[in-house]
């Protein structure tokens, strides 16, 4: 906590607001008991709850502010993406059996005796899989209307999760289907359990492009923050069609974090991501309900600022560039409406055009791409 308060020092409402989480955060205070433990005692809503307070801790705070009805559906969402996202990360986990069960796996959304042995990289993952007949069992007293979403979400991602375990991300359009599967269906399948919950109207499951620009403008600021740990675990994800410009290798960068052919590529690839926003900007303005809008906007106000931050930044090439945890305690505490949501993007679109050189070819790019921002700004 010490060193968080110490890098927010300059941002007094950060303080304040990581202060403030700290006491309210205990009211969603990630269990000290390890989840093992928990697995032996807890009931399955309970179960399910702590454990996604240890899988994801921001996400489950976020989550928090849903109707109760709609957060056990996204809590049951997460976790069951989560477990596939496991299984698709076990790289000790032989391939024929991975394929067979990243395809399968939606078939065993009903199955009470269903858990597995063994499978996950991290020991809370490992847990959830093992213990997995609890969240099958909260599954089964949702609604049929989340019910179905879940299962057809975890039908498409499963197969393709398969079809790119089997194949190289290459070309940008191989890039956009990968982050598709794996993060446009989650935006795809939230849209639908928000319009199943008689919260936002009927109309926002169709919104198929702009929901999975959601998720893809989080993934792919991921992919790009990540390129260090990626590039250490056999897997990676920036595409040859864009690093093959400006290298042979993708282990060129790291080796050459400083040179102008390694920055030029990572702005290209933020240049590329920051392609999503103005779909990001139409897709808010279409929310209602105040607890949806936070927690959709939360973690898109927090992808641009991480853009921001690996924008021209060499450190990406030899470890994390994290954004200041204060900004997402501000953001989770203070009623983050549309037009605070809009500012910090035009704060951020700023960010990128000063930390561009005047007159290249990228600083072009972001002023055609900050111009078509403000205009959907505008428009509402
Ligand atoms: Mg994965």
């Amino acid at each position: 906590m010490i060193p968080t308060l110490y890098k927010s020092a300059l941002h007094p409402r950060e303080v304040r607001a990581l202060l403030s989480l700290k006491i309210k955060g205990q009211r969603f205070a990630v269990p000290k008991e390890p989840l093992n433990t928990l697995a032996m005692t807890l009931n399955d809503e309970d179960f399910c709850c702590a454990a996604l307070s240890k899988v994801s801790r921001s996400f489950a705070v976020v989550i928090q502010q849903l109707s109760e009805n709609l957060r056990n559906g996204v809590c049951v969402f997460y976790l069951v993406l989560r477990a596939l996202d496991t299984i698709e990360d076990d790289m000790r986990f032989p391939q024929a059996e991975k394929l067979e069960l990243l395809r399968n796996f939606y078939k065993k959304s009903y199955d009470e005796d269903f858990t597995l042995q063994n499978i996950g990289d991290q020991e809370d993952y490992r847990v959830l899989l093992a213990h997995y007949d609890k969240v099958i069992r909260f599954f089964k007293g949702l609604d049929k209307g989340y019910r179905d979403v879940i299962v057809d979400i975890t039908k498409k991602m499963g197969n393709g999760m398969a079809d790119f375990a089997e194949k190289e991300v290459v070309t940008i359009e191989d890039y956009n289907l990968y982050c598709h599967y794996v993060a446009g269906l989650v935006g795809i399948g939230l849209s639908e359990l928000f319009s199943a919950s008689g919260l936002e109207s009927p109309g926002l499951k169709s919104q198929h492009d702009l929901s999975n620009s959601m998720g893809l403008f989080l993934q792919k600021t991921n992919i790009i923050r990540d390129y260090h740990e990626d590039l250490f675990s056999d897997r990676t994800f920036w595409p040859k069609e864009i690093w093959g410009k400006y290298a042979d290798k993708l282990t060129f960068f790291t080796e050459n974090p400083h040179a102008p052919k390694s920055l030029d590529c990572l702005n290209e690839m933020v240049m590329n991501a920051l392609g999503h926003l103005p779909d990001v900007v139409d897709y808010l303005r279409l929310l209602k309900d105040k607890s949806i809008f936070r927690f959709a906007a939360i973690p898109q106000v927090m992808a641009i600022a991480t853009l921001a931050a690996v924008f021209n930044n060499p450190k990406v090439f030899t470890g994390v560039v994290k954004v200041r945890k204060g900004l997402a305690a501000r953001l989770i505490l203070y009623d983050l409406s549309l037009d605070d949501t809009l500012k910090y993007f035009k704060k951020y679109s700023r960010v990128f055009l000063r930390k561009s050189p005047a007159g290249s070819e990228l600083h072009k790019q972001l002023l055609a791409w900050s111009k078509t921002l403000d205009q959907k700004i505008k428009e509402g």
